[in-house]
Order: structure tokens, then C-alpha cells, then sequence
């Protein structure tokens, strides 16, 4: 049984026409629709609000006094659970890939405004990982604090409730809508998407934060939806993940710069430049057409651009002077 959601977010969020970056696409000026899940409020917004309503509301449930989660140092989904902890009165600990001598800018300085306990696992796999948030919950369970674990990136059957709701407002906003283009991390994103609007209704663009992501999007989608959701009928593009989650890639870079000079909108390094990446590539590739609503749902990511040197330093160059 699901335990009720905690609100934490501002919804529903707008949904924007984006024409002039239709056209730098090669879309029709009306094809294209921004979802701005940058847009859900709390801790600076993005999509994770959505899924911790959930996970949370599950924590507070049990009688949790204390969030503890995992991610990359830079991680988004990190930021919004200590957010989300800050908001609701919990200690949030936070056991993050690497080294305390990684950049201290970005999600990391939010995550120390907001209060919350770093925890260095070093580099570690996705299991090390685990097993270092398994160790921190013993020894806060040991020192009498009821910790609850938040999975990786919030994204668990429980957590992609949170975009079944997105899904069900998009349909909404969008009736005609044909393709929703997201980036794909964990994976309950896409698994909420995809319950409310089915497999074919939804493009996820890998991101390369899992060895299988299409497997953990149909697993968190299947108990969902009514639909079968085998992993090889999700529409997944793996063309855009280059030299792994953390590098920034030339389409990425690309993306960031169109994005913000034909709409003022800021992609992230990370998640969305990707996914716009892999939009434009869908439309080179015919996946996606012009004449068709597609629909980009932003899910957020600004801080982690500026805890990125590459993309930072990439931004800047982008600074010509002007020569009066
Ligand atoms: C985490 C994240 C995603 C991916 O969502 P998942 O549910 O992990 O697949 C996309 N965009 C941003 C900005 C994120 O932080």
C-alpha cells in the first residue's frame, strides 16, 4: 500500500511554447512545448520534488526523524531531499560519490545551506554506494535516530507516483501531445511518464547513470499501468550518453547554447542538454516530426551547472566581447 504524499511542490507546473527553438530544430513554430518541471519550487526545483513527495510522505509514515540518501557529489536529487528535510523539520544525510575535495560549488553549496550531513564514500560503484547509505542508516539507528533511505535518485515504484501526476497533468495541458522527450537517469521519470501516457507516448534520452536504464524504467512503470511494459518497447535513445554522466558532451554543449538563446531557457550539463541533444537528433533521424505536438519536460538541473567546471568554463566562452 502507498502511504499518502507529503506536498512539497508548486503544481501544476506551466507548460510554454517554445517556437523559435522549434525552428532552430527544424519543427513547425507550434510543435514545441516546454513542461517546466524546473519550475516545482521548493530548494530551487526540478524534477526529484515530484518522487520525494512520495518517498517522503512514505518516511514520515513510519515515524522517520531522519532522511538518508545517495548520489553523485553534484547531485540534484541530493539537494531537493535536504530541501525537502529542511522544509519538514529532518535531519537529511547525504552519502555522496567521491571526495571532499571535489568542487564545493553548485548542488554541494545548497546541500550545506540547507543543512545537511555529507557523507564521503569515496569512489565506489552503485553497490559501494549502497552499502556505505546501509551503514550510515545502522549507525543512526544505533545512536537512537529512526532513519528512513530515500533510494538512489528517489526513483522506486513508489517514487514514480509522483510522475504519473506529471503525466496526467500533461494530458491535460497537451491533449494532442504525441511525443514527451526526457532525460533518462534512474529511471522513475520516464516510469511515471510512462504509466500515464503509455510506452509510445514518451522518448527518454539515456543519460549514462545506469548500465540498463530502459530495465529500471519498466520495472518502476510496470505496477503502474495496466499496459506491459517490457524494457525493449520503451522509446530509449542511447546515442547522447558520450564519456559518461559526469562530461560534458559537444551535442550537450550545443544544446545548452540554443536553448538559451532562442528562449532564455537554461539546460543543465548533465540531464536535460542531453535529452535536448537527443531531441534534435530525433528529429534528424525522423523519430520525431514536424506537424506532431512534442512536448521537452524540463526537469530542472540549474545548480549542477555551476558545480560543472567544463560546462562553466564552456558558458564563458560564449562571453564576446563587445567591440563598441
Ligand atoms: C535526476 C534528474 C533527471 C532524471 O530523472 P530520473 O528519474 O533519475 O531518471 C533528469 N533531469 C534532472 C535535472 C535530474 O536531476
Amino acid at each position: 500500500m502507498a502511504h499518502p504524499p507529503v506536498e512539497l511542490g508548486t503544481f501544476p507546473t506551466p507548460v510554454e511554447p517554445a517556437p523559435r527553438l522549434a525552428a532552430a530544430l527544424g519543427l513547425g513554430p507550434d510543435d514545441l512545448w516546454v513542461k517546466r518541471d524546473d519550475l516545482t519550487g521548493l530548494g530551487g526545483g526540478g524534477n526529484k520534488i515530484r518522487k520525494l513527495e512520495w518517498t517522503v510522505g512514505a518516511a514520515l509514515a513510519e515515524g522517520a526523524d531522519t532522511l538518508v540518501t545517495t548520489g553523485a557529489a553534484q547531485s540534484n536529487h541530493a539537494r531537493l531531499t535536504a530541501a525537502a528535510g529542511a522544509r519538514l523539520g529532518l535531519d537529511v544525510v547525504l552519502v555522496l560519490r567521491g571526495s571532499p575535495g571535489v568542487s564545493r560549488s553548485g548542488n554541494l553549496a545548497l546541500d550545506g545551506l540547507f543543512g545537511a550531513r555529507p557523507v564521503w564514500a569515496g569512489e565506489v560503484d552503485r553497490a559501494g554506494l549502497d552499502a556505505a547509505a546501509a551503514a550510515v542508516c545502522e549507525r543512526l539507528r544505533e545512536k537512537g535516530a529512526r532513519p528512513a533511505l530515500v533510494p538512489f535518485g528517489g526513483s522506486s515504484v513508489l517514487g514514480a507516483r509522483g510522475y504519473v501526476r506529471c503525466g496526467e497533468e500533461l494530458r491535460r495541458q497537451v491533449p494532442d501531445l504525441r511525443t514527451a522527450v526526457v532525460a533518462l537517469g534512474s529511471g522513475g521519470t520516464m516510469a511515471g511518464l510512462v504509466a500515464a501516457l503509455g510506452a509510445d507516448s514518451v522518448l527518454g534520452v539515456d543519460v549514462g547513470a545506469l548500465p540498463d536504464p530502459a530495465a529500471a524504467a519498466a520495472e518502476f512503470a510496470a505496477p503502474l499501468t495496466e499496459e506491459t511494459v517490457a524494457p525493449d518497447r520503451l522509446r530509449v535513445r542511447r546515442d547522447q550518453v558520450g564519456d559518461g554522466y559526469a562530461r560534458l558532451t559537444g551535442p550537450a554543449a550545443e544544446a545548452l547554447r540554443l536553448a538559451a538563446r532562442t528562449e532564455g531557457l537554461v539546460m543543465d550539463p548533465v540531464y536535460t542538454g542531453r535529452a535536448l541533444a537527443g531531441l534534435a537528433a530525433a528529429v534528424r533521424d525522423g523519430d520525431v516530426r514536424p506537424g506532431e505536438r512534442t512536448v521537452f519536460v524540463h526537469t530542472g538541473g540549474l545548480p549542477g551547472l555551476f558545480g560543472h567546471a567544463e560546462a562553466v568554463a564552456y558558458a564563458e566562452e560564449g562571453a564576446v566581447p563587445y567591440d563598441l
